[in-house]
């Protein structure tokens, strides 16, 4: 908790100092860091919120099953409120990929859970690129398991935001955690970090013939499946209006001051994030060779 105070802290400090509240700080980030919950998903599904990280909870007649652990103060966090409200042990925990800001920390959990994850991000663990605990159990396309009534099934997405995404799907409650391949009604992070484009498209696609009703995102509000196609259609009007530009000769800047994806006016992160998303997108469609 110490932390999470101090970082808090430490933002309204800096937004009084800078002045900026409301402008490089906006109030819903401020509402947000250092903020930790845990809030009912649908039956016995929950989100567990660690700033501006979700990860999921479910309560089944043997225990609870876990996903990402998003860091080590996190999880003494939730431990402590899953004795409290549950009074269960913990019997799993599925990691959603290696990014350590997800993947870190779950060796806070102890020992005697069950791991999951996909081969290949059991490779980047073996690696050392997080500290976290060591999957005892992976898989390479699909994977279910059922414990105290609750069915739990993985899909791999594919390689594009990294190459060990998976999403779950919670059985009978039909919600998804998909983690970063999807933030409903944001923005794709900054300059789409050593992402191939096509690919991340790819994995949306995955994610939209997923059966589920509810949507519980890495990052952003719950939502449907809906918002998997919208995030999808985004990139893909991102990447053709870039792409048209480039085309006709235009310099990265200019295209910056054009592309401005009016539609999505009120999605997150659109202020901050917009013009990277133009020049990551740029930058990706000039190295794949896709503007001749
Ligand atoms: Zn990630």
């Amino acid at each position: 908790m110490r932390k999470s105070t101090f970082l808090l802290g430490f933002l309204m400090l800096a937004a009084i100092v800078l002045g900026v509240v409301g402008a490089a700080i906006p109030d819903a980030a401020l509402a947000q860091a250092g903020k930790r919950g845990i809030e009912n998903v649908k039956g016995d599904v929950y989100r567990f919120q660690n700033s501006f990280h979700y990860a999921m909870l479910v309560e089944t007649a043997d225990g609870i099953v876990v996903t990402d652990p998003i860091n080590a103060e996190a999880v003494a966090w939730l431990k402590a409120e899953v004795a409290k409200r549950f009074n269960k042990p913990v019997t799993h925990m599925v990691l959603s990929h290696h990014h350590g800001d997800h993947a870190s920390g779950g060796e806070a959990w102890g020992d005697g859970l069950t791991v999951i994850a996909h081969e290949k991000a059991a490779e980047h663990i073996a690696a050392g690129k997080v500290t976290t605990a060591t999957p005892t159990k992976t898989f390479a396309d699909k994977m279910s398991f059922t414990t105290g009534g609750k069915t739990f099934e993985l899909t791999y997405l594919g390689v594009g935001h990294s190459d060990d995404l998976i999403a779950v799907v919670v059985r009978p409650e039909n919600v998804a955690f998909v983690v970063d391949a999807v933030s409903p009604r944001r923005v794709p992070y900054r300059d789409f970090p050593n992402t191939d484009i096509d690919k991340l498209i790819g994995q949306i696609k995955v994610v939209e013939g997923l059966d589920f009703e509810i949507l519980a995102p890495g990052h952003g509000p719950i939502s449907g499946p809906q918002d998997a196609t919208d995030m999808r259609v985004y990139v893909e009007e991102l990447k053709a209006a870039v792409l048209a530009e480039l085309k006709a000769g235009k310099p990265v800047d200019d295209i910056v001051a054009s592309v401005t994806m009016e539609k999505y006016k009120d999605w997150g992160s659109r202020d901050s994030w917009l013009e990277l998303n133009v020049r990551g997108m740029a930058r990706w469609l000039q190295e794949a060779g896709k503007v001749e």
